[in-house]
């Protein structure tokens, strides 16, 4: 059986060289998005060519209607959901804690963390057969992010102890649960912080000298959903560079 994985966030970035590589590798993909719907077509037209089945559906993670219907239409279109990978993030402008609006910092909480959680509940419910949960953190969590966006780090903080908890729930139900940890990578995600040539910037500060491509995320994700990682639960692989 062919598994079915349901990618938040699919439509652009790290989530697109996700559904793209994860269909390569045989994946029945359903993916959301929140308002792009030409990159989410572009994504479908991507992968149709490897033949397996795909569905893009509109749905806001921070939603809980709106994750439910996404379950749902993975559910009834694609069958029975063995794999979830919490990706859909968003940051804010960088800047100095003091000048964080609450505005920005709810914002912050509620894709970055409320939307992994609602995301986690549909897919626990729904895996009666065992599963693999994959949580998109950030290096942030670690380095803590001094004058860019401490409240972003400490989100992505409490995604790494959201891995150790339900790795442990789950477990017995067959269920593996990792988080991913890339550092600086690049993708649209910089525009929103209002730096979009970030990567380029820190590229002198990281040991190998770069920062990331989205395939080179993606490649650990779809590892970590592999029958290859079938031991492997409650981790945190760190994909930053040696940062
Ligand atoms: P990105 O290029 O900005 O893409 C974000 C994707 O998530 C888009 O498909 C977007 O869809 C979707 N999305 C955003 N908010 C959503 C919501 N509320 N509901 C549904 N979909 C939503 O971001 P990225 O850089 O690939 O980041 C992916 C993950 O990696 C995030 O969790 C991020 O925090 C993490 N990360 C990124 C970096 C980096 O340097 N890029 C580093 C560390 C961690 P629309 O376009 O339709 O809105």
């Amino acid at each position: 059986m062919s598994p079915v994985t349901v990618v938040t966030g699919g439509s652009r970035g790290i989530g697109a060289a996700t559904v793209r590589q994860l269909a390569h590798a045989g994946h029945h993909i359903a993916f959301c998005y929140r308002t792009d719907t030409t990159a989410a077509d572009t994504v479908l037209r991507d992968i149709h060519p490897t033949g397996v089945r795909a569905i893009a559906v509109q749905a806001d993670t921070t939603d809980p209607e709106q994750v439910d219907a996404l379950f749902t239409a993975a559910t009834t279109q694609l069958g029975d959901i063995t794999g979830l990978v919490n990706n859909a993030g968003t940051t804010s402008p960088v800047g100095p804690l003091v000048n964080l609006t609450i505005t920005d910092l709810r914002r912050v909480i509620d894709v970055n963390l409320v939307g992994y959680i609602l995301c986690a509940q549909q897919a626990a419910r729904r895996m009666t057969t065992g599963g693999a949960i994959v949580n998109v953190s950030s290096a942030a969590a670690t380095l803590g992010s001094p004058g860019e966006y401490i409240h972003y780090a400490a989100v992505k903080a409490a995604t790494d102890t959201l891995t150790i908890g339900l790795a442990k729930e789950l477990g017995p139900r067959q269920i593996r649960v990792n988080t991913v940890s890339p550092g600086t990578i690049w993708t649209d995600i910089h525009t929103i912080s209002g730096v979009p040539d970030r990567p380029a910037r820190i590229a002198e500060k990281v040991p190998l000298g770069r920062a990331g491509e989205a395939d080179e995320i993606a490649a650990a994700i779809v590892w970590l959903l592999s029958d290859a990682a079938s031991y492997t639960t409650g981790a945190t692989l760190r994909v930053a560079g040696g940062l």
